[in-house]
């Protein structure tokens, strides 16, 4: 009785944390132990142990933070403690579940920070970008994260890209630095996004304006970012903000209005050198040395985020740099491995699979980082 008792307050504090519990939670007695069942994500599952009861298992039906988890497990029960959080990866089949396509470097910010710069202005033709991405889906993608440059400063070929995922049954995010999200656009293709992530990593006008968010005298990014929000409301598209972490705004207090933009994820970034792009050395178009935190500086934001708002994901520099699949413009995989950005050859030339031989991706950050998560458009609204 009390076991059944404590397993309803482990629910509570797991809905205070906007966890959704789809099923039910079992109780099977193992060797006079208990396993409880929590349906909380399609695709992994991550294994818990306590001093007393063991083993337990939570079987995730949606992606939560590793900073939810360890308030979970902080608040819930001294008992538990977090074994891995890399269970599970037996259940993704392909290494190109998530890709992230950098489909053109043009942007119309300038900032400070920025880790894909403006190094030319190429784009692939349509049909090319067609090919690459039925060679992903049939590689096993089921997600394609549109970045750049800014991908609305090409808003028709966009619409086309996201138009052909849609039909390939490959779900679509965009990251977006919220300046030229047109209503017409999401009129005409907002059915077809799932996710829109907004760059968004600062709520006071001067940072932002220092950053290089916006050139405006008086700096209207934030009401740029309302009004996608708005938008996404509008359009059902799950929304999302993403924050760059410098020595601009580590030591910001976010967790007020983040509750009030109520994203449903948060990524939070370390911001990161990167040789070729931002590193100030000739050639590189930035300089990001002055805007580098330490990993305690980083944490710190984290620490005074991560109760108020926990949908919040950190990605420190050391789960960020090859955890991500990266195509470039020419649908290169990009190697970061080395600290800088080295292309592949192409998807289109050598086949999905070659190229990411050369890729450096690694599989067990990726998940580290919750890089699966419940990114499908909810249905029938
Ligand atoms: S909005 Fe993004 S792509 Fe554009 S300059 Fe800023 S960081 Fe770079």
């Amino acid at each position: 009785m009390d076991r059944f008792k404590s397993s309803s307050i482990v629910l509570q504090k797991m809905q205070n944390f906007r966890i959704f519990f789809s099923t039910s939670i079992k109780l099977i007695g193992i060797y006079s132990h208990l396993i409880y069942s929590y349906s909380l994500s399609p695709y992994t599952a991550r294994k818990i142990s306590s001093p007393s009861l063991k083993p337990y298992f939570i079987c995730k039906q949606r992606q939560i933070s590793r900073a939810s988890v360890t308030r979970f497990l902080d608040t819930s029960s001294a008992q538990l403690s977090l074994v891995s959080w890399d269970e599970g990866d037996a259940n993704i089949s392909s290494e190109v579940i998530s890709v992230n396509f950098f489909f053109s470097r043009k942007c119309n910010y300038s900032c400070k920070f920025c880790f894909h710069t403006a190094k030319n202005d190429y784009t692939l033709p349509l049909e090319k970008v067609y090919e690459g991405i039925k060679l992903l889906k049939e590689a096993g993608c089921e997600k394609i994260n549109f970045a750049g440059g800014e991908p609305f400063l090409h808003p028709f070929e966009l619409g086309m890209m996201v138009q052909q995922c849609n039909k390939l049954g490959v779900a679509v995010s965009i990251i977006s630095n919220a300046s030229c999200i047109s209503p017409p656009w999401m009129k005409n293709f907002g059915k077809y996004v799932d996710v829109l992530g907004v760059s968004l990593d600062s709520f006071d006008p001067v940072t932002n304006g220092f950053i290089g968010r916006g050139a405006d005298v008086d700096n209207k990014h934030l009401s740029r970012v309302l009004n996608v929000r708005d938008l996404c409301e509008k359009y059902n598209i799950k929304f999302k903000v993403n924050t760059v972490v410098s020595t601009l705004n580590w030591k910001e207090d976010m967790n007020t209005n983040i509750n009030l933009l109520n994203p449903m994820r948060w990524k939070v970034f370390q911001v990161l050198l990167l040789h070729g792009e931002n590193s100030g050395a000739n050639g590189d178009l930035r300089d990001v040395r002055n805007l580098l935190i330490t990993n305690d500086m980083f944490q710190s934001f984290v620490d005074r985020h991560s109760a108020a708002c926990p949908q919040l994901v950190p990605e420190p520099n050391n789960l960020m740099k090859d955890s991500y699949i990266m195509l470039d413009e020419k649908m290169r995989f990009l190697n970061c491995q080395c600290g800088s950005k080295t292309p592949t050859d192409s998807i289109l030339e050598v086949g999905v699979n070659n190229a990411l031989k050369q890729a450096g991706f690694n599989k067990k950050a990726f998940l580290k980082r919750g890089g699966i998560f419940d990114w499908n458009k909810t249905k029938g609204l």
